[in-house]
């Protein structure tokens, strides 16, 4: 149970400087750190029981948005005090938990769901424990990510995880080029209302054929998680709307048709015509005569000229 002897009166307290000063007792107290704490990403039974621990034992657990996070803490009983840590509040609230860990409290970080730092607020903190040399402590638990690529059926040996894209398609698109000819299995996390869109733009720059995996509302009551070509999926997404709501996790193959053998070939004819033509003719030519898409083309051109 914990006891926090604070002359702040609520128990959500979102300026850190009314507390920073406030002396903290502790009946079963959290070794002084920074703990990254994972929680549930929809199903409350995710959560470990060392979360639990944590959280309870910690001086403050400072939350992505503290009334999200109190339904949480309320749902598993847990009282112990909240402040607001968010990207607008970064830069003041990184300095005042640095200071109360150095005094010797501790203080837990937790996002909305999953897992924090992974597309949630907490790097400019982590970065900043370490300047401090304060001691760092994952508590372990769920991320979409990972839950995802559990699930997805497609190589997990080597994985990029690319988080959100660009919203506007011209950004999109001129990233999704860059991983056009990735080998690895990709992440990407997309909005409900851009899913459409992202999957037409998948399929445009990675080719319709290349396999994928939806993956809606996971560990939630209406999880789906369907495999299939990114062609099949746009079509299958656009025909139903109730695709196009919640959270979404698209995991996509890699680029399986490049061999080592056929890149060192390509490399060698990519290098031969460079030396007569500029980046975007030589692309386009490899591209006629080895049936490779000719985005992919274009960013190896741009890789071999850095060399
Ligand atoms: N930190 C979180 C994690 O560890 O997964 C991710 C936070 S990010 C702001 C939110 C995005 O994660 C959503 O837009 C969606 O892409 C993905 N996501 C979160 N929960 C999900 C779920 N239950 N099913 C599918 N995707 C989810």
């Amino acid at each position: 149970m914990t006891t926090i002897d604070t002359p702040a009166l609520s128990n959500t307290i979102t300026d850190a400087t009314a507390a920073t000063n406030a002396p903290i007792i502790h009946s079963n107290p959290a070794q002084a750190a920074l703990y990254i704490v994972a929680t549930p990403i929809g199903n409350m039974g995710d959560i470990t029981s060392r979360a639990i621990d944590i959280l309870n034992q910690v001086d403050i657990i400072a939350c992505e948005d503290t009334r999200t996070s109190g339904k949480l803490l309320s749902n598993f009983g847990i009282s112990t005090q909240t402040w607001a840590y968010h990207e607008h509040n970064s830069e003041i609230q990184t300095p005042k938990i640095i200071e109360m860990i150095q005094r010797g409290h501790s203080i837990a970080l937790i996002s909305d769901a999953g897992t924090p730092l992974i597309s949630d607020p907490g790097y400019q903190l982590v970065q900043a424990a370490h300047a401090a040399g304060v001691k760092l402590v994952p508590v372990v638990g769920a991320s979409a990510a990972i839950g995802a690529l559990s699930v997805a059926g497609l190589p997990s040996d080597k994985f990029s995880f690319v988080g959100f894209l660009p919203a506007k398609t011209h950004g999109r698109v001129k990233q999704l080029e860059q991983y056009a000819a990735r080998t690895e299995t990709l992440i990407f996390y997309e909005a409900p209302h851009r899913i459409v869109a992202s999957l037409k733009d998948m399929a445009a720059v990675f080719g319709d054929n290349r396999p994928a995996t939806l993956c809606r509302e996971l560990t939630k009551t209406f999880e789906t998680v369907k495999k299939a070509t990114l062609g099949e999926l746009a079509q299958f997404v656009e025909a139903d709307n109730n695709q196009q709501k919640g959270e979404i996790v698209l995991v996509v193959g890699g680029d399986v048709n490049h061999t080592s053998d056929d890149d060192s070939v390509h490399d060698k004819l990519l290098l031969r015509l460079l030396e007569d033509l500029s980046v975007k003719k030589a692309a386009a030519l490899a591209s006629d005569i080895t049936g490779v898409k000719k985005n992919a083309l274009y960013q190896r051109l741009l890789e071999l000229q850095d060399k």
